[in-house]
């Protein structure tokens, strides 16, 4: 089988078995799921889905985010972790919309990569599930479980996301990665993946080759 031919059953085998692949973030506005998403680095999305309602409360504008005082924001976003860093991110991002791109998310790779804290992994999600365009989110999951299957040999996000690219169908694509999501939370854990319990078992790498 070929790694286009692996990509097409596993995207069928987990369309079957996920049928509503959307986004684990909860947001209402563009601006949002991009923060919501520097919040969930090294954090839950659970967790995130708690605090952002309380933030985007607080500050219901982006121009109110923009102007936040960052001890007050960072206490709001305590329990997300390294709340320093993406208080400062947030706020620096929310200046940076306004004054750059006039408060509206841009869809471009390079727009969204010059925003603070904002990598492709971001970049990806933001194309993908705000604009609808082809992308390829490469988070932990994707990385741990198109590696096992054997869609994959690198190792860095970048050089995953480029062979993906090449062999899902970009229509595909976007969907695909969220449904890894609930897939690797459900059976293909990063510690003792549920192997005998799992719809991939026929063509998964790691499985065969046990
Ligand atoms: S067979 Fe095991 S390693 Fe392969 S995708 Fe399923 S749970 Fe993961």
């Amino acid at each position: 089988m070929t790694k286009k031919e692996l990509a097409r059953r596993l995207i069928q085998l987990l369309e079957e078995a996920y049928p509503d692949a959307i986004c684990s973030l909860n947001y209402a506005k563009p601006y949002e799921l991009l923060f919501a998403t520097r919040l969930a680095a090294q954090c839950t999305d659970a967790r995130v889905n708690l605090v952002t309602p309380i933030l985007f409360s607080r500050y219901p504008t982006l121009e109110a985010i923009a102007g936040a005082d960052i001890s007050e924001l960072s206490d709001i976003i305590h329990s997300c972790g390294f709340f320093n860093s993406k208080a400062r991110d947030i706020i620096a991002c929310a200046n940076k919309l306004i004054c750059d791109f006039g408060g509206e998310v841009p869809s471009g790779m390079d727009d969204l990569l010059s925003l603070p804290g904002v990598g492709r992994k971001t970049a990806n999600l933001i194309r993908g599930d705000v604009f609808g365009l082809p992308s390829v989110v490469v988070d932990t999951h994707c990385m741990r479980i198109t590696r096992r299957m054997g869609l994959t040999d690198e190792l860095t996000p970048e050089k995953i996301e480029a062979n993906l690219w090449d062999i899902l169908p970009h229509d595909k694509a976007g969907d695909f990665c969220h449904r890894l999501v609930l897939h690797g939370r459900d059976v293909c854990a990063a510690r003792a993946p549920k192997c005998g319990e799992c719809i991939c078992t026929d063509i998964c790498k790691k499985r065969l080759s046990e």
